[in-house]
């Protein structure tokens, strides 16, 4: 089983983002939080093996050092981790102090560093509250913890923001010694604080993707990078339509038929609000299971595809790229009897494949 845990609690909202979080929360609430979290902790039947445990956010590294032993030591009863499970942490470079990364150490072995730029105006620009200081220092502390997997996020195409710039920026991030880099386009969300602003340029995207994809690791994913054997499982086993239990607001989850997500409100979460539950056709969830893998490099072997739950024949999936194929274009496809990949002009038009899969 695979166990992400939103955190919904930030410092103060950047620009891009509409992700659902609390900024500055009040005094009680990270706590009120954890009291909840632990009731259902409590009541959880938890499915071995503990494959990966996922802490998003929001900000998971917000909380004190006091709240996070207690997220820490909740989770570890509860979900039984053991030397085999993937655990990874998001971190803010801001709220990292070097007792909190020790903790973090001692109980994750993923960090990802939400890095975003590590020039000072991109950050600006993206309405990202972190200073250059502060952003040093934790990068500093992050690589003296050594910690097993060390990921950092960056974003791309921000107005003003260059191909040089944007290469820096790789550079920098390679020179860390991570051995995992995520690398997202500005996509201006709906709701987002900065959403009527932050318009990327799109051949600007595309030219910076083409240079993510030279940075020194290896393209796993359209937004993936990482060494050899050192990717995020946690996000693998969901691309392949792993069982995932989500617990927190907001937080996703798959049975194997059904996905849900918690209510995205920390009050209703609180109250024990229904999670939402997004029931589909069996024909209409594979499409998607399917869909959403090709955004791997790795894409699906016959293997992989008889681990997906309820997985139809072999041959019908190969019918169904090559009918996407068809509809699209044939070069954006590989598709043989041992594997369904797409191409790197296909991975850059994923969302017209999947629409045409879908
Ligand atoms: S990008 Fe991350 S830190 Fe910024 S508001 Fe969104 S969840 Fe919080």
């Amino acid at each position: 089983m695979n166990y992400y845990i939103h955190v919904p609690f930030c410092r103060s909202k950047c620009g891009y983002c509409a992700f659902y979080s609390e900024a500055a929360p009040v005094p009680g609430a990270v706590d009120a939080y954890l009291d909840r979290l632990e009731f259902q902790f409590e009541r959880l039947e938890p499915a071995e093996p503990c494959e990966t445990v996922y802490f998003g956010g929001g900000t998971p590294t917000l909380l004190s050092e006091m709240q996070l032993e207690r997220l820490f030591s909740m989770t570890a009863r509860a979900l039984r981790p053991d030397s085999e499970t993937e655990i990874s942490i998001e971190a803010n470079p801001e709220t990292l102090t070097v007792p909190k990364i020790a903790l973090l150490r001692s109980f994750a072995s993923r960090i990802s560093l939400g890095v975003q730029s590590f020039d000072a105006r991109f950050r600006a620009m993206l309405g990202r509250d972190c200073e250059q200081a502060a952003l040093e220092r934790a990068i500093e502390r992050v690589a003296a913890a050594r910690f097993p997997h060390w990921s950092c996020d960056l974003i791309y195409a921000i107005p003003g923001q260059g191909p040089a710039d944007f290469e820096r920026d790789l550079a920098r991030a390679v020179a860390l010694g991570i051995d995992h880099l995520s690398c997202y386009s500005l996509t201006p969300e709906e709701g987002a604080r900065l959403a009527d602003s932050l318009i990327p340029d799109e051949d600007d995207a595309a030219r910076m993707w083409e240079l993510a994809g030279r940075c020194g690791l290896p393209r796993y994913e359209i937004s993936n990078y990482a060494a050899p054997g050192c990717e995020c499982r946690h996000n693998r086993n969901v691309w392949r339509g792993g069982l995932l239990t989500g617990l927190g607001p907001a937080a996703a989850g798959f049975d194997g038929t059904d996905r849900k997500s918690e209510p995205a409100s920390l009050a209703g979460w609180l109250r024990g609000d229904p999670p939402e539950i997004d029931a589909i056709a069996p024909a209409e969830r594979l499409n998607e299971i399917f869909a959403v893998n090709l955004r791997t490099a790795s894409g699906w072997t016959p293997e992989l595809w008889a681990k997906v739950p309820n997985a139809d024949a072999w041959d019908a999936r190969v019918a169904a790229a090559r009918r996407a194929a068809a509809e699209t274009l044939p070069e954006w496809f590989d598709i043989s009897p041992e594997r369904i990949t797409l191409s790197d002009s296909g991975l850059l038009f994923w969302n017209t494949v999947a629409e045409t899969i879908l």
